[in-house]
């Protein structure tokens, strides 16, 4: 198999792979490009472009920034974002800032529900990730015999709907897409309508995205999309003139059944987004 996954995580984030590791199983896949987008960071690149060089693996700079419309948490990925942009590195830092600081309120919550996690178990999982995630709860969680995996967690815990959830602080979508845009890169709305978005991010509206040439595409091929979402989504990309990506949302052993390359992005939306890419002075 060869093949494009545009969109995969490592432990610089929620991921269980070091993006090495991640780049080695890219390639043990037949994976030609990966895109590293962790959450709200970019600090997996260095390593995984490095890795990518010498494993023979295309590795995309990207970022899975985590966004609010309206109260309802949207996640944005950005590609070819210059490293060096202050006002989105800013952002990306209080992103960051906004997933710290909800730590403690949410180990205080676990300890009321019976459920005490100290805070170096926690922090073994985070490890040297800059950007703390709910899986590394669930990790800790696991560990502790609370439940017995990352679903479990989230099902019984930590989901949006869930007990132990504390909302944070994440960027506006729209000043978002203008904020990587400013910074040289595309904007491909992650999972539009998977889990519980699909309200929030109505047809009309991705379409008034497209159409003011903020939003550059759709991850449309998605394990969060039954056949029947994935064939509108496909539809209503294809009325807007979006482009339209798939990806694994690889976690590693963090999440099952988004094995690397299960949904591939064409070689020509690939080449459509570097155009635009660097059309913008990004580097992608
Ligand atoms: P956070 O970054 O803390 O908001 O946590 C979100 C991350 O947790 C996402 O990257 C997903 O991979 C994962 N996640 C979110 N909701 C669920 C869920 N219901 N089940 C499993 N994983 C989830
Ligand atoms: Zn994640
Ligand atoms: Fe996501
Ligand atoms: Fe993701």
């Amino acid at each position: 198999m060869s093949g494009i996954d545009l969109h995969t995580h490592s432990t610089v984030s929620d991921g269980t792979d070091s993006p090495s590791e991640l780049v080695a199983n890219a390639a043990a896949s037949g994976l030609d490009v990966i895109g590293l987008c962790d959450h709200d960071t970019i600090d997996g690149w260095d390593e995984a472009l490095t890795a990518g060089e010498a494993a023979g693996v295309r590795v995309l700079r990207g970022i899975e920034m985590s966004c609010d419309l309206k109260g309802v948490s949207i996640h944005l990925l950005a590609y070819g974002t210059r490293a060096q942009d202050a006002e989105l590195a800013a952002e990306l830092a209080r992103n960051r800032a906004g997933r710290s600081e909800r730590v403690p309120t949410m180990l205080a919550r676990l300890a009321e529900h019976g459920l005490p996690v100290p805070e170096e178990v926690l922090y073994r999982h985070v490890g040297d990730s800059p950007s703390v995630g709910r899986p590394h709860f669930a990790d800790a969680m696991v560990e502790l015999g609370y439940v017995a995996d990352r679903r479990q967690a989230f099902d019984q815990w930590l989901a949006d709907d869930q007990p132990i959830y504390v909302a944070r602080y994440s960027t506006e979508l729209e000043t978002a897409l203008d904020l990587v845009r400013a910074a040289g890169g595309a904007t491909v709305i992650a999972h539009p309508w998977g889990r519980s978005s699909r309200a929030s991010l109505p047809t009309r509206y991705l379409a008034s995205l497209v159409a003011s040439r903020r939003l550059d595409g759709i991850e449309v091929d998605h394990n969060d999309h039954d056949d029947q979402t994935r064939a509108e989504l496909r539809a209503l990309a294809t009325t807007a003139y979006a482009l339209i990506t798939g990806s694994s949302d690889y976690h590693g052993a963090g999440k099952q059944d988004h094995d690397l390359g299960c949904n591939t992005t064409s070689p020509e939306v690939l080449a459509e987004l570097e155009r635009r890419v660097h059309a913008r002075g990004g580097l992608l």
